[in-house]
C-alpha cells in the first residue's frame, strides 16, 4: 500500500533521515520504535507531507505522493494522523470536531457527518460527551476523539505519533484498547510508540528506526527477543 523508497530529510545541516527504506502492506499494523530524536516523527510527517521530504520517492497505492500535481488534502485524508498532543479545535464540540472534515472536505451533509459521526463516538466510548468541549475532557478522552475524528475521514492508513505518551496510566490502557481494536478490524496503522509490550502483541511488524535509516525491521517476536543487530538489541535492553 505504501512504499519509501530512498526517503532523505535534512533540515538545513541536520540529516535526519538519510535512506529510509520501508514498505506498509494493506491490513498490517507497524510499530515504529528507537531512540529519541532518531526521526521517528519526522518520517511520519513525510509520510503525509506534513514535512516536505528533501528526496526519495513515496507512494501509496502506486501514486507518487511528490508529485506537485498530486493532491495533498486528499493525500492527507486516505493517510490520517494522531498526535500525542490531540491537536482538538478547543471551540468545537466533540461532535463538531468530528463532523467538520467530513462536511468541509468530503462534501457529506450535516445529516450525513452527524450520523456517522455517532457511530463513531460510540465505538470509542465516547457518545455521551458529544456535546462537551475538548477543554471538558480528559487527555485519555481527548485522544479517543481524536481517534474517532481520525475515522470520519475513512483514511486507508492511521498514522499515529506517541498517542499515549502525554498520558497517564489508567488512560493509557482505554487508548490502547481503541487501537487494539482498530487492529483486530483489520485497519491498517502505522505507530510510533514507546509502549513495547503493545508494540509486541499489536503488530504484524516492527521497525526500529536509528541512524536516519530503518535499522533492522521484523515480527516483534524476533525484534523483542533476538534483533540481529547491535544497535537494536542495545536499545531493547535499555527499555524493557
Ligand atoms: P523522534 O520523533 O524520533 O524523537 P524527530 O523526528 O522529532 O525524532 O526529530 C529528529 C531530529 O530532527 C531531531 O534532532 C529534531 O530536533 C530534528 N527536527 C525535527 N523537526 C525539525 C524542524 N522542523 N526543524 C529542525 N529540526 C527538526
Ligand atoms: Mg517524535
Amino acid at each position: 500500500m505504501i512504499t519509501v523508497q530512498h526517503l532523505v530529510k535534512r533540515f538545513g545541516d541536520l540529516t535526519v533521515l538519510k535512506d529510509v527504506n520501508a514498505e506498509i502492506r494493506r491490513g498490517e499494523v507497524v510499530s515504529i520504535i528507537g531512540p529519541s530524536g532518531c526521526g521517528k516523527s519526522t518520517f511520519l510527517r513525510c509520510l503525509n507531507l506534513l514535512e516536505q521530504p528533501t528526496a526519495g520517492s513515496i507512494t501509496i497505492n502506486g501514486v507518487d505522493v511528490m508529485d506537485p500535481a498530486a493532491d495533498v488534502a486528499l493525500l492527507r485524508q486516505k493517510m490520517n494522523m494522531v498526535f500525542q498532543s490531540f491537536n482538538l479545535f478547543s471551540h468545537l464540540t466533540v461532535l463538531e470536531n468530528l463532523t467538520l472534515g467530513p462536511i468541509r472536505l468530503k462534501g457529506q451533509t450535516r445529516d450525513q457527518a452527524e450520523t456517522r459521526s455517532m457511530e463513531l463516538l460510540r465505538l470509542v466510548g465516547m457518545a455521551e460527551k458529544a456535546d462537551s468541549f475538548p477543554d471538558e475532557l480528559s487527555g485519555g478522552q481527548k485522544q479517543r476523539v481524536a481517534i474517532a475524528r481520525c475515522l470520519a475521514m475513512e483514511p486507508e492508513i492511521i498514522l499515529f505519533d506517541e498517542p499515549t505518551s502525554a498520558l497517564d496510566p489508567t488512560m493509557v490502557r482505554e487508548v490502547l484498547s481503541v487501537i487494539r481494536r482498530l487492529a483486530r478490524d483489520g485497519m491498517t496503522m502505522a505507530i510510533v510508540t514507546h509502549e513495547m509490550e503493545f508494540a509486541r502483541d499489536v503488530s504484524n511488524r516492527v521497525f526500529y528506526m536509528d541512524e536516519g535509516v530503518v535499522y533492522e525491521e521484523g515480527p516483534p517476536e524476533v525484534i523483542f527477543t533476538a534483533p540481529t543487530r547491535e544497535k537494536t538489541w542495545a536499545f531493547i535492553n535499555r527499555v524493557r
